[in-house]
């Protein structure tokens, strides 16, 4: 065979990556092994990983406890259709789902991806409603600077001005947002805070589904933090005015706020609640929706009897035995200890960053922190200098964010964070 050419020039020439272009110079570092919280890059470098390949790889990576799991099951039969068949690992796993999400969730369905959840999610509101009748209850309440997605659905609910999608905003179905609660973590809500979402409830509610939220964490919209009492509000709101309540735990679940899932901080349970990233620990593409036995019986007595969405590779063996495996291990292991210290090391390495002329604001909830620079960064600049720093993070706009997998250990965490202290500190003040 002819030589080829660079694996890193063949991809710059053909290869899509998440929301970036084709020959526009956007970097992109060869990976070659990783272990534990650290990237192997092919040049022989080695980064920390700051961000467990967006949220997931929460154990760290090639962890044998995972490795294992996935290969038993890879021995016995990597894939085989859901329609009609089902498998043990898709049994125990949303078995043990169940039992760890709040009570009421009864009944799993098994997605592709974190978007299409949020998709089932919101098909199975409107197939709900029109079950009971009330067909013309098909809009969705959410909060601006959200963000649940990149199919259409979740576009159609994800912040329409400041978020990715304002570009297809002719296209998408036209939902009602309401201002993202401004009540601080920790705090009782203020009235201030809840007032929109009940004067839309009690003006539209007929013509109202369902209401969308991330509980707690607003993630990839702006990785904003509010009170968990605006939960209880909104859950109450909804019940008082027959809507369905949907919590997008994509990115809060599984222990990165300090609690299993974000709606225990208040402890209410939603009708739906959605489920991904770090479900399978990183290794597989999966996610879940969860429903109630009220949602999922109602639309199963209805017209047409059954529920209208199918994956080709739904429950798919290999990545339901690895995600059983991750659930498994994060709940034998001291996750709480674990999140919990890296807040306070998460907190103490950035606090310098408070003190510096391009920073607006540093915060940090369970194992997640943010430092809000004053001004948006071209990533094509930023990002190198933190590879060359020795870590990997992915900035987006003003923010530099971590969340980083949950076995990192201090002296990692403390070379993780001064990195971005230094990293940071050598941008150009931001222009006033
Ligand atoms: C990442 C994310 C999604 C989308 O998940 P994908 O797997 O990227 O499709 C949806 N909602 C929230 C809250 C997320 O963080």
């Amino acid at each position: 065979m002819a030589a080829s050419i660079s694996p890193l020039l063949f991809d710059a020439q053909h290869l899509w990556h998440p929301y970036s272009a084709i020959g526009a110079g956007h970097p992109v570092y060869q990976v070659v092994a990783a272990r534990g919280v650290r990237l192997q890059l092919a040049d022989g470098r080695e980064l920390i990983d700051g961000i467990s390949s967006w949220w997931c790889a929460i154990h760290g990576y090639n962890h044998p406890q995972l490795n294992q799991a996935i290969n038993a099951q890879l021995a016995a039969m990597a894939h085989v259709m859901f329609g009609g068949l089902t498998h043990p690992p898709a049994v125990a796993l949303a078995e043990l789902l169940l039992k760890i999400t709040p009570a009421k969730l009864q009944t799993v369905f098994f997605a592709d991806s974190g978007s299409i959840s949020v998709e089932v999610a919101l098909k199975m509101a409107l197939q709900y409603w029109q079950a009971r009748g009330a067909g013309q209850k098909r809009r969705f309440v959410a909060l601006r600077r959200g963000y649940h997605g990149d199919t259409f659905g979740a576009m159609s609910v994800s912040d329409p001005d400041t978020g990715l999608h304002t570009l297809f905003q002719q296209t998408l179905a036209q939902q009602l947002f309401i201002p993202a609660p401004t009540t601080p973590y920790g705090e009782p809500c203020a009235d201030a805070d809840i007032a929109p979402l009940r004067d839309l409830l009690a003006a539209q509610h007929q013509e109202i589904a369902a209401v969308i939220l991330e509980p707690v964490v607003q993630g990839a919209g702006g990785m904003r933090f509010y009170a968990a009492d605006y939960l209880r509000h909104a859950r109450k709101l909804c019940d008082t005015y027959g809507v369905l309540l949907i919590f997008d735990e994509i990115a809060t679940g599984f222990g990165r706020t300090g609690t299993l899932f974000a709606a225990e901080q208040a402890a209410v349970c939603p009708d739906m609640m959605t489920i991904g990233k770090a479900l399978s620990g990183g290794y597989m593409t999966l996610a879940a929706t969860l429903t109630t036995e009220e949602v999922s019986s109602t639309i199963s007595r209805g017209t047409p009897g059954i529920f209208m969405h199918g994956p080709t590779f739904m429950a798919n063996p290999l990545a339901c035995a690895v995600a059983l495996a991750s659930c498994q291990l994060l709940l034998s292991s001291p996750w709480q200890a674990r999140v919990a210290a890296l807040s306070v090391w998460l907190e103490r390495g950035l606090a310098p960053c408070r003190q510096l002329p391009q920073v607006a604001k540093v915060r940090v909830l369970g194992a997640i922190g943010v430092v809000e620079l004053k001004a948006a960064q071209d990533l094509r600049i930023l990002q190198p200098l933190l590879v060359d720093a020795g870590v990997w993070v992915r900035p987006f706009g003003k923010l530099v964010y971590l969340m980083p997998p949950y076995i990192m250990a201090e002296a990692d965490c403390d070379l993780l964070t001064a990195a971005v202290c230094r990293v940071v500190a050598a941008l150009p003040e931001a222009a006033t």
